[in-house]
């Protein structure tokens, strides 16, 4: 009988990338993700605004604005303190699990300002994109968080993973939808293609069950920004793969993946309005 495999999950967040601008894009890692698993796009939810703070934060906590009440990207409402990042969930019911969150958005690690929004905290990159608003320093950020991440991946006892990436986000913003967000795209790709190489890489990585999430918080309009209601700022995606994971039988939301994150665990979330993918 082989012995059973330690469970392991890398949930990697990409910024602001549209649904069909990911379809154009060369995403050969995303691709085997979805080759893997599954590639859906997910609508963000009612309750929560197009912004990046109230979606990251459904995402961490599984529940939405109406609950968590991050409605916007400049203040951190206390109501926030009532729920968990997935991070803290699991090290509570599993003492000495190991997690690594890494980040190049400030606020969803740091305690300070609007932060953090993961109640973890985390690993920030040296490199602030918000402080120059650069599309030069956002590069240089996901850069960083890569190294970093795929440095503690590819040799620590990691048992649960969330890194986050700004470029497509920051790019889109300075100058819409084009070539350049399209390269922006697929550098995210191959930031996650470092991070699963590190993940082959583990020496124990035959024991290991592996379940990864590749997701985005919202899309963007053709000219760049968000924050409204129209289709092409509601449509967001999630890719998935794992033992066990099939294709979804529902429409899913950010607030699922917390839940089903934990679930790799066998741990049950016991805040979330998010639900496991394969319930109906
Ligand atoms: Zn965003």
């Amino acid at each position: 009988m082989p012995a059973e495999r330690s469970t392991h999950v890398l949930v990697v967040g990409i910024d602001g990338v549209r649904f069909d601008s990911l379809q154009e894009a060369e995403t050969p890692n995303l691709d085997l993700v979805a080759a893997a698993g599954f590639l859906t796009p997910i609508q963000v939810a009612g309750a929560n605004p197009t912004i990046s703070a109230p979606v990251w934060s459904s995402v961490a906590t599984g529940v939405d604005a109406d609950q968590h009440g991050v409605l916007d990207n400049s203040g951190r409402p206390a109501a926030l303190d009532r729920f968990d990042d997935f991070a803290a969930v699991l090290q509570r019911a599993r003492p000495g699990s190991t997690a690594l969150i890494a980040a190049s958005w400030h606020p969803l690690v740091r305690s300070s300002g609007n932060g953090p929004l993961f109640s973890s905290g985390g690993w920030a990159s040296p490199t602030d994109p918000d402080a120059s608003g650069s599309v030069a320093d956002a590069y240089a950020a996901d850069a960083e968080v890569a190294e970093y991440a795929a440095q503690r991946l590819r040799a620590e006892p990691v048992d649960l993973a969330f890194v986050y990436f700004g470029v497509p986000d920051v790019v889109c913003h300075d100058v819409g939808t084009g070539v350049d967000y399209q390269r922006a795209i697929e550098s995210s790709d191959a930031r996650l293609g470092q991070l699963l190489d590190a993940v082959a890489a583990r020496p124990n990585r035959s024991r290991e069950a592996w379940t990864v999430f590749v997701v985005t918080d919202h899309g963007h309009l053709a000219d760049g920004g968000h924050g409204g209601d129209s289709a092409e700022e509601r449509t967001a995606w999630l890719a998935a793969s794992g033992p066990g994971l099939n294709g979804p039988a529902r429409e899913l939301s950010h607030a699922d993946i917390p839940v089903q994150v934990l679930a790799s665990f066998g741990v049950a979330h016991p805040a979330a309005s998010g639900r496991v993918f394969d319930a109906v």
